[in-house]
């Protein structure tokens, strides 16, 4: 299957999900995951509509962006976990960072956003379990989010998060649910509105659009199986 058919399919899903939910089609962005994947691979999914790429590697991500920097109109986005001394790249190429977990790494990202005048636009990355290394646990989030209120240059957007893994899909609702109830309580708490939640990935996508995703994270089912 090209990735033109797949890309198709998937805004299908997207499309009924959102249709089961009662939420509007627009309010789904549809991010390709395009760790490992290369520049033409890109270009295709480019060419069948899609505009957001999500890069998990600043180094990858940075090479890929630079060979693309005629295509104005792609949003990137880095969804993986970011280290400090990386910051200032993600800064310079990056439209939203995913995946800002502590408070050292706002305050790198603050920094860096501040030199070169850019209010740099954040997800907070929430841990749901001992299988990912990255993410703030949730009983650190309030702090993290205050604090991060504070950063003249960072906006924090909303929440992101990669649940554990399940044979069964079903049982990833509750994640997703979860992560939609913090970022409400964050609103009612700091009287703010936050835009964005970043869940979902090829196998459990249309669940999290049921639950709110506003950015669904796609890669094998538009590229295929990553080798
Ligand atoms: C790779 C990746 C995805 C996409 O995963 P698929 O299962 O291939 O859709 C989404 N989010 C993050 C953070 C990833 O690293």
């Amino acid at each position: 299957m090209d990735i033109c058919t797949r890309v198709e399919i998937v805004r299908k899903k997207i499309e009924r999900a959102c249709d089961r939910a009662g939420r509007n089609l627009e309010e789904v962005i549809l991010l390709a995951a395009s760790k490992t994947q290369s520049v033409d691979k890109i270009l295709e999914a480019y060419r069948c509509g899609v505009r957001y790429f999500g890069e998990n590697r600043v180094q990858e991500g940075v090479e890929k962006i630079n060979e693309l920097i005629d295509y104005k109109d792609i949003h990137w986005h880095l969804i993986g976990g970011l280290q400090i001394n990386k910051a200032k790249h993600a800064v310079n190429y990056f439209q939203i960072i995913h995946s800002l977990d502590r408070e050292e790494l706002a305050n790198e990202i603050n920094k860096r956003a501040e030199r070169i005048g850019k209010i740099q636009s954040c997800l907070i990355e929430v841990n749901f379990g001992e299988e990912s290394k990255y993410g703030v646990d949730e009983d650190k989030l309030f702090q993290l989010f205050e604090y991060c209120q504070k950063k003249n240059s960072i906006k924090v957007e909303g929440l992101m998060a990669i649940p554990p893994y399940f044979e069964d899909v079903e049982k990833v609702r509750p994640f997703f649910a979860k992560l939609r109830d913090l970022k409400e309580q964050l609103e009612k708490s700091y009287n703010v509105n936050l835009k964005h939640l970043s869940m979902g990935m090829s196998r459990d996508f249309e669940v999290a659009i049921e639950e709110g995703a506003t950015i669904v994270r796609i890669g094998s089912a538009i590229f295929g199986e990553r080798s």
